[in-house]
């Protein structure tokens, strides 16, 4: 039986930080255990890659302002792993919720630069379809270099890190909490569950439900009138157009085709899969950028999006950082935006978290 401070269960984006964090907290003896053979190949690799900055919530000025709160720290500190000189284009569709002059107006509310681009409209636009085009200062993330980084600082950190390894909450008592893992079964004084998609399949019972929802990225490389371009068409079913660096191509995502089935039980058994939609959300792009025409697709990512479903009708993100009800021993912590992470890590710190 291995004996430690803090086992973290999961190796994502959250887990990896958590278990920094905690080492900053003073924890020493730390293990990450990550059933994937390494960190960060689940929805911390399969995403988007955005570094929001608020554009995305013309709709709701709080969420708006709260997004922008931490893109200029993600940045600085990440500024190994962003993309820097990515012309970011928001479309305004004509057939959108809000208008260009909405647009903008909220984006001098929430304080976000923003200009009106008469070129990447004619360039990339069929103006039939689309209103109105903007610049506006967003980024994209590679998440590899986050990966590496991450990689390196958890062994300087000491944190023991064990990949291949599924881990399960068994039983608990006052002091500790005991974990059958696919390794050795593991004896810690706290537990993080930092299992996103799976938070409420390993054995811990959830207060906050989770709604999980198969999504697909197709992946594309895209026409030359978008190089150094990200392009995302506002503000309803539409589809974005984003850098994925980790695979040196682009994303193409669709706000009516990138979900496809989604399940409120734990665990993935409710997954049913239909086949890929990658040609609808292209046919679909075509309408309102003509020279997608002259894209080629080159396959699909799939991955479980979790969210939260008392927010599920709002546009907020809002992570989760929940105690379980039945002991202070075992906290599950449900990630949301990348850059959200700053959150999780004030939660740590305002918190004892006396060891024997
Ligand atoms: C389609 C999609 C698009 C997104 N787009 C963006 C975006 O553009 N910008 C943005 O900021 N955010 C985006 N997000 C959200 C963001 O990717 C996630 O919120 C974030 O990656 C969550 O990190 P995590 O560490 O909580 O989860 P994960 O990275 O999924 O990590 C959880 C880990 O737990 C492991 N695990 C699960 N169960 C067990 C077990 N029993 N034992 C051991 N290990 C286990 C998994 O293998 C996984 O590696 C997107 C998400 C999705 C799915």
């Amino acid at each position: 039986m291995k004996e430690v401070d803090a086992l973290v269960i999961g190796g994502g984006f959250y887990g990896c930080h958590i278990a920094l964090g905690l080492a900053e907290l003073g924890f020493r003896r730390i293990r990450l255990i990550e059933r994937e053979p390494s960190i960060m190949l689940r929805a911390s690799y399969v995403n988007q890659a955005r570094v929001h900055n608020g554009y995305h919530y013309p709709r709701s000025l709080p969420t708006g302002i709260s997004s922008r709160r931490n893109f200029g720290r993600f940045v600085e500190e990440h500024a190994y792993a962003v993309l820097h000189d990515v012309e970011m284009v928001y479309g305004i569709a004509r057939n959108s919720r809000v208008t260009g002059s909405q647009f903008a107006r909220f984006c001098a509310e929430i304080g976000a630069p923003c200009r009106e681009n008469m070129r990447a409209m004619t360039e990339l636009f069929d103006p039939a379809l689309v209103e109105s085009c903007f610049s506006v200062t967003e980024i994209a993330f590679d998440s590899s270099a986050l990966a590496r980084d991450l990689l390196s600082r958890l062994d300087a950190a000491g944190v023991e890190c064990r990949f291949g390894v599924s881990g399960r909450v068994a039983q608990w008592d006052d002091n500790s909490v005991l974990v059958e893992t696919t390794d050795e079964p593991v004896q810690a004084h706290y537990v993080f569950n930092c299992t996103y998609a799976y938070l409420d399949d390993i054995g811990v019972r959830v207060r906050n439900k989770v709604k999980k929802e198969l999504a697909e990225i197709a992946l594309i490389q895209p026409p030359r009138e978008m190089a150094g371009r990200a392009v995302t068409m506002m503000d309803g079913p539409f589809f974005s157009s984003m850098p994925f660096p980790a695979q040196s191509c682009y994303s193409l995502t669709h706000v009516r085709y990138t979900p496809h089935t989604s399940w409120t039980d734990a665990g993935d058994e409710a997954l049913q899969f239909s086949g890929s939609r990658a040609q609808t959300m292209i046919r679909d792009a075509i309408r309102y950028m003509p020279c997608m025409r002259a894209s080629t697709y080159l396959g699909s990512l799939y991955e479980l999006k979790a969210i939260l479903v008392k927010s599920e009708d709002s546009d907020s993100r809002p992570i989760v950082f929940e105690q379980s009800a039945d002991t202070d021993r075992i906290y599950s912590v449900l990630g949301s935006k990348i850059d959200n992470i700053y959150d999780v890590l004030t939660y740590l710190k305002q918190k004892q978290w006396p060891l024997p």
